[in-house]
């Protein structure tokens, strides 16, 4: 098996020669992929479609999953993070920022979330729940989440869902048009990537909306006709630019206003890394946190 892992932090042990906005010994987050910064593609803000960019843990790229990382371009993918002894909490909410809070925005800003914005959440995952957070931090003033479980309802709930259901499928929109007087919501994010799920964030969306997809979905049909053109539905979101919508997260996890380290609700060292695999996709785990090299 070659590297893994591309969702992490760190501190710089050594930095090339043409780095200079970071070093050694600084706190790092490491988008979960590089980018040079100056692209057509990077200037548009899409930093995930960098011409000269890739993701860690593939095509030869060092993975974040052990003891050390050689990150590329890493002059304009690293972010520096002020400060130093920062509380585990805060700690756990940084490495959030390598993807999965950004995925989570990305789902929202994709969707044009904003003040009162009646918002969908489908998925209850580390990507749906922190999508709830953006939602919320973007001004929403209703978030809807689906979930039937009681550890991730709950967690749902504290990052400001409004109305946590359970129901799935057609149960799911019916469910959602009740409480929307049959309008359907603002924002649909759809945070799974299967064909039921982007089903569901199609359905509940209101005429004139635009589904968020940060989900991946494979071999799913989008019935195109039937949502775009009738419905007057729009489809945005695609791999986050994480390195984009950063520095502005950074600050409010900085400043304490959201906490997404919270989906970290597993914890074991780099010699368990399987073990940590395996909690997740046992759904024992939302989200499993590796500490490597740490005292
Ligand atoms: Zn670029």
């Amino acid at each position: 098996m070659g590297p893994i892992g591309h969702e992490f932090v760190g501190v710089v042990e050594q930095a090339g020669a043409e780095v200079r906005d970071v070093a050694e010994g600084d706190l790092v987050i490491a988008p979960f992929t590089y980018s040079d910064g100056t692209c057509a593609h990077c200037r548009a803000g899409v930093t995930s479609q960098c011409v000269a960019g890739g993701s860690f843990g593939n095509h030869g790229i060092d993975g974040g999953q052990g003891e050390a990382v050689r990150v590329p371009l890493a002059e304009s993918t690293l972010v520096r993070v002020p400060g130093s002894r920062h509380p585990d909490e805060t700690m756990r909410s940084l490495v959030t920022l390598s993807d999965v809070m950004c995925t989570g925005h990305h789902a929202a800003v994709s969707a044009g979330v904003g003040p009162g914005s009646v918002v969908g959440v489908v998925g209850d995952g580390a990507g749906g729940l922190c999508a709830v957070i953006a939602a919320r931090r973007l001004g929403a003033a209703r978030v809807i989440a689906f979930s039937r479980n009681p550890a991730r309802q709950e967690l749902a709930g504290s990052f400001g869902a409004t109305d946590i259901l359970a129901e799935r499928g057609n149960a799911a929109t019916e469910a959602v048009l009740e409480r929307t007087d049959g309008v359907g919501v603002d924002a649909a994010l759809e945070c799974v990537g299967t064909g039921q799920s982007l089903g569901t964030a199609l359905a509940i969306a209101r005429p004139g909306s635009i589904v968020g997809v940060v989900g991946a979905p494979h071999g799913v049909d989008m019935p195109i006709m039937e949502t775009v053109v009738f419905r007057n539905i729009g489809l945005r979101g695609g791999v986050a630019p994480a390195r984009t919508y950063i520095p502005e997260l950074l600050s409010d996890v900085l400043e304490g206003r959201i906490h997404p380290g919270r989906v970290f609700d597993f914890e074991i060292g780099l010699d368990g890394v399987t073990e940590a695999y395996a909690a997740m996709d046992e759904r024992r785990a939302i989200k499993s946190l590796l500490r490597v090299g740490t005292a």
